[in-house]
């Protein structure tokens, strides 16, 4: 098994993403091990790109990313749960995310230093409440890049707006270097949310969240799995746990190597097509933890140890799927060997 990375396109999406924030940088949203493609061969190609500000959520992702991006362009965005972490990000030089006035008394009890922080503009998740902003913790901060984040950037509606409206209306109250709002689908919104900073993750992976990225979006992750063996199978003949496929013909079947616990889920529905060349290869019978089978009837010439490709043109998986581009990719795990060409 083996998820390829598109080098060129990756950084090509990342460029096209830093144009639509106009005068605003784009950052990286890089948490999740990269949206599951793989920290080590996506933040080389993102700093090379020109990427200078990258996002994880967790402290435990902090280590793995600063092989190959300096502390001071690293953000926590979580925050430090415990005055351990905060001394932590103190002694590494990376910037944790104030989300409240608790974790903003950890900072300041550690030493304080340049932050971000996170204010609530209606998503009503993680982030310090405007009304909240004037706590003395709060106030006490050096503060970077004062953030905030769109709830429904993805859609047209009126509450994008609103968050806008009302982050506007804090930057008074919060003296800060950068402001940040825009997450992939909010840099499509246009240059009133883009502010000084972008922080874009799905469209930087292949995701396209809004229509009016399509045509700037590559296609960056291309999970392939190998063929384990072939058989035919006799009209009748049933296939996989339960039985829940039975050869309406005489057909060729492939054994893949491929199954739930590698992000192939089980309601990925029958019938979903695989490819090998131009062919197109029906999934039939019951996903397994470890394996799938195909209807290989198109691909006559196909063996033992070739590759299938997988559905993973992301905006038409999800289409296909019940999963959002999201879970798509972060979903994939670990038993894929990651490629970058
Ligand atoms: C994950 C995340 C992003 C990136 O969002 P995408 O929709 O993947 O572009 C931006 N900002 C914050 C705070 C996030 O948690």
């Amino acid at each position: 098994m083996r998820l390829r990375l598109d080098r060129q396109a990756l950084a090509a999406n990342w460029r096209a993403l830093d144009r639509l924030s106009g005068d605003a940088q784009a950052g990286a949203a890089i948490k999740a091990d990269a949206y599951g493609l793989g920290m080590d061969l996506v933040a080389p190609v993102l700093r090379a790109a020109g990427a200078r500000q990258f996002y994880v959520a967790h402290w435990g992702e902090v280590e793995k990313l600063l092989r190959h991006v300096p502390a001071a362009e690293i953000s926590v965005l979580h925050g430090p749960a415990d005055p351990a972490q905060a001394v932590y990000a103190r002694e590494l030089g990376v910037r944790p995310v104030i989300n409240t006035p608790r974790q903003a008394a950890f900072w300041r009890d550690a030493g304080g230093a340049l932050c971000d922080v996170m204010v609530d503009s209606g998503i009503n998740r993680l982030g310090v409440s405007p009304h909240a902003l004037g706590d003395p913790a709060i106030a006490g901060l050096q503060v970077d890049t004062l953030l905030s984040h769109l709830a429904s950037a993805d859609e047209d509606c009126e509450q994008n707006a609103r968050q806008l409206a009302t982050f506007n209306g804090l930057a008074g109250s919060v003296p800060a270097r950068r402001r940040s709002m825009a997450n992939s689908a909010g840099i499509a919104l246009g240059p009133d949310y883009a502010f000084d900073m972008t922080r874009p993750g799905l469209a930087l992976y292949g995701g396209v969240p809004r229509a009016e990225l399509a045509q700037h979006i590559a296609q960056v992750a291309y999970p392939q799995a190998a063929v384990l063996q072939i058989r035919n199978l006799s009209p009748g003949d049933a296939v996989g746990y339960n039985a829940t496929f039975h050869a309406p013909r005489q057909m060729r079947a492939a054994t893949v190597s491929l199954g739930y616990a590698d992000g192939l889920l089980r309601c990925w529905p029958a019938g979903t097509k695989f490819h090998h060349g131009g062919a197109e290869l029906p999934l039939i019978g019951r996903v397994s933890m470890d394996m799938i089978v195909l209807d290989c009837s198109a691909a006559p010439d196909l063996c033992e140890g070739d590759w299938i490709d997988l559905p993973y043109h992301l905006p038409d998986a999800a289409k296909h799927s019940d999963f959002s581009q999201y879970e798509l990719l972060t979903m994939l795990g670990d038993r894929y060997d990651r490629v970058i060409f």
